[in-house]
């Protein structure tokens, strides 16, 4: 496929619904760090928790203008988006917030003026991939979405940016705030099943860049960078390289993985079907990305690298061994035996 070259950028006037979340952080700083008008949208009361009064406090210090609101009032979000002459539109919401989106497609749809709209996808294709239940709810729902967009003929983009950089924990939604297993690793089926892992930071960047891209209009655009395709073993040996140990490795059966998906226990029995769909579906290269409405965005951008997950790697390395110096000088050292489910930051998300 042919595909023209990047046009100038545009400092176009973003809104992004969901800034406060896990994706619609990196989103929010991409916006800030391109240099457009960055609009937040948040709930009214999110800044009663300190985590996210934090998280707001960064995006403004970063020159973002908070808005209060919530996507599901049709109304105030036509006039915020009219006041404040909205552009571009991006939602991150949660996939428990999926059809929430309807009063802002609504909203957009009425003031006829933007020029791009990207809905909460942010994972896979959710037209091609197929996951069992109750991943297949969500799936349904963000299908509803497209369906309305298009519908209405709203200027669209899909991010199709595949799983974040980290080790794919089948019951942690977020796997990207945890270190990778220090005691053991769990292995989806025979573990050769490969998928493609985008930094977080990544996620936001090449987003912003397609938001005013004229190339992009009307496009699901890919993120299939060819350096992080890795399977469940050779994330393990990587992991091992880096902590200079190897782990003992547990089949986590198909079977297995259907059975926690079955239970219907919010999120992890989400988690599990989309980790099924991954690792032993193989959802995320099982179709080509030829046709006219597919573009990747390696081939769009190839001038702008991927973070690595080897450097990906390096930096949940970094955060083990401060936690470990940390441990050390508060006398309680344990090299090695941090527990698995460490809650970091790690920045390579
Ligand atoms: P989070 O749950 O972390 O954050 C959701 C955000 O949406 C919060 O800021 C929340 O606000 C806001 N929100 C929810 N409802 C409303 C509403 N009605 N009006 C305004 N704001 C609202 O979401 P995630 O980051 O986990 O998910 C975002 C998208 O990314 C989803 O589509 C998800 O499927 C996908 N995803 C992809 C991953 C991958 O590996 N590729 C990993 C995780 C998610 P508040 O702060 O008030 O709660």
């Amino acid at each position: 496929m042919t595909v023209s070259a990047a046009p100038p950028m545009v400092k176009s006037r973003v809104l992004i619904a969901g800034a406060t979340g896990f994706i619609g952080q990196f989103v929010a700083k991409a916006s800030l760090d391109s240099g457009r008008p960055t609009y937040v949208l948040v709930r009214p009361g999110a800044a009663a928790s300190p985590s996210k009064a934090e998280v707001l406090k960064s995006l403004h210090d970063k020159g973002a203008i908070i808005l209060q609101g919530l996507v599901s009032e049709r109304e105030n979000m036509e006039k915020l988006l009219k006041v404040h002459e909205i552009e571009i539109v991006i939602s991150a919401l949660g996939g428990e917030n999926v059809l929430d989106q309807l009063g802002l497609i609504e909203a957009i749809k009425a003031v006829g003026t933007i020029k791009r709209f990207l809905p909460s996808e942010f994972g896979h294709d959710v037209a091609r991939a197929d996951p069992v239940e109750p991943g297949l709810h969500m799936y349904k729902e963000k299908r509803e979405i497209r369906r309305f967009v298009e519908e209405y003929g709203i200027p669209y983009t899909y991010i199709c940016c595949n799983s974040i950089a980290s080790w794919p924990y089948y019951d942690n939604k977020h796997p990207a705030d945890a270190l990778p297993p220090l005691d053991h690793f769990k292995i989806y089926g025979d573990g050769t099943v490969k998928a493609y892992f985008v930094a977080g930071t990544d996620i936001g960047k090449f987003t912003m860049k397609t938001v005013d891209d004229a190339r992009t209009l009307n496009k699901s655009v890919h993120f299939r960078p060819p350096s992080n395709f890795y399977n469940m073993n050779e994330l393990a040996s990587l992991w091992e390289k880096k902590i200079g140990r190897t782990l003992p490795r547990v089949t986590v059966t198909e079977n297995d993985l259907l059975a926690i998906a079955a239970d219907n226990i919010l999120p992890d029995s989400i988690v599990a079907s989309f980790t099924h769909d991954i690792f032993i579906k193989g959802c995320q290269f099982n179709f080509s990305i030829n046709s006219p409405e597919d573009v990747d965005v390696g081939t769009l951008y190839p001038g702008e690298s991927f973070r690595t997950l080897d450097e990906c790697f390096n930096d949940f390395a970094l955060k083990l061994k401060d936690s470990n110096k940390d441990a050390g000088s508060h006398g309680n050292a344990t090299p090695n035996h941090v527990v698995e489910s460490l809650a970091l930051s790690a920045s390579c998300v």
